[in-house]
């Protein structure tokens, strides 16, 4: 019984059965009533006085007789005038109801094993407003995102391999000029395949803590503790750089800020960032500031710089995995384009806020975050 495994046939055989029930019920009805009327209608005719077997006999011989077998035979003609004219009209009704049901969902289910198979592109065109209409609008909209999903990996692809060729082919040439005699074997030589390996090492790292922040699987260990800490211990590290570069690092932090409740390791790893690019984008003898303030529920933290700043073309997209504004200008610098989008990803995933501001190139950039604090501790 393959074939009842289809809709189709599904919807046929149930009209059918329903009127096969309908016509047998009235059949039977009809044989075991259709009689009964001239037999309850007797009494009535005859009078009380007569025994009630003298009163039957006479009903069910002769002229009586006659006409109920009669009017039996009407019934059952009748009835199979009925069912043969149902039955007709169910085939129809099966045929147009499957058309209107199966042949979109044939559709449907071929766009589903094409979607599944990696052909994103494609889309249903079902004309109508009913459920169907609902789940064929539904499906696009899945395989819109999975289009999406798909441009973004093939980008993702893209972009690694670009960026993961550049340094490989720099210590690639380098490599081949010192055997071959081309390139002497100059200390400073060495420190630039040097450089170029610390580089392909700190990108691939970046790039396993992004594939990680972005699959949700960064470890965030959020507890009680001072903002101030972090931030202090931050600008120790970052203060000789800053020096080397005769740009002043000022604080402005507050005693009296409430405790934070947040990660103090991936704090500092975000601060890291922000400073490493307060660093990279200032010209020498600029200046950067890290500032804090209690903001409703939060501590907004802001890293300020009079450095190189962003136009406002490029501000929406500066957290975007690998973009960079100048990318020239950044290969020489040594940036990779992940940093803020790891930093957003880590502030996110501890329940606080990033964003920037900037007044315009060479107008410095100031970049916000806010990092939920401790909860009041409840009144006893
Ligand atoms: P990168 O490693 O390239 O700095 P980020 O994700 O940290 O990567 O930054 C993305 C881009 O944002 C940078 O390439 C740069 O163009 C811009 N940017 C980040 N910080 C600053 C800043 N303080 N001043 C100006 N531009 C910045």
């Amino acid at each position: 019984m393959t074939w009842l495994r289809h809709l189709r046939w599904k919807l046929f055989v149930s009209h059918v059965l329903t009127i096969v029930v309908g016509v047998v019920v009235l059949l039977l009805t009809a044989h075991f009533l259709a009689g009964t009327p001239l037999v309850q209608e007797a009494p009535l005719t005859l009078g009380a006085a007569a025994s009630e077997a003298d009163q039957v006999a006479p009903l069910l011989s002769g002229p009586n007789l006659n006409q109920s077998v009669r009017f039996q035979a009407v019934v059952d003609q009748s009835l199979l005038i009925a069912a043969f004219a149902a039955l007709t009209t169910a085939t129809f009704i099966s045929l147009f109801v499957s058309r209107r049901v199966v042949e979109p969902l044939q559709e449907l289910t071929a766009i589903s094993r094409r979607l599944a198979h990696g052909y994103y592109h494609e889309r249903t065109h079902l004309q109508s407003d009913d459920e169907l209409a609902d789940l064929s609008r539904s499906i696009n909209q899945l395989a819109a995102a999975l289009e999406q999903t798909e441009h973004r990996r093939l980008a993702l692809l893209a972009d690694v391999t670009h960026e993961l060729r550049t340094p490989l082919t720099t210590i690639e040439g380098y490599m081949e000029g010192l055997i071959d005699g081309v390139i002497l074997p100059h200390e400073r030589t060495f420190a630039l395949v040097q450089h170029e390996a610390v580089r392909l090492k700190r990108l691939i790292e970046e790039l396993a803590l992004l594939s990680r922040a972005e699959a949700g699987e960064l470890s965030i260990t959020p507890r009680p503790h001072e903002i101030c800490q972090t931030i202090n211990h931050v600008a120790e590290q970052f203060h000789p750089l800053f020096a080397a570069q005769q740009i002043t690092l000022c604080l402005d932090l507050p005693n009296d800020l409430p405790q934070i409740y947040a990660d103090p390791d991936r704090l500092e790893q975000i601060l890291i960032n922000l400073l490493s690019n307060a660093l990279r984008y200032t010209p020498d003898s600029g200046g950067v500031a890290i500032t804090a303030r209690p903001l409703d529920y939060y501590v907004q933290i802001s890293v300020a710089d009079s450095g190189i700043g962003i136009a406002p073309e490029h501000l929406p997209h500066i957290f975007e995995r690998f973009y960079r504004v100048d990318k020239s200008r950044n290969r020489r610098s040594g940036g990779t384009g992940i940093g803020l989008t790891i930093s957003r990803h880590l502030v996110y995933a501890q329940g606080g806020e990033i964003w920037v501001e900037s007044a315009g190139p060479d107008k410095g950039a100031t970049f916000h975050i806010t990092v939920p604090i401790c909860e009041p501790s409840p009144v006893v």
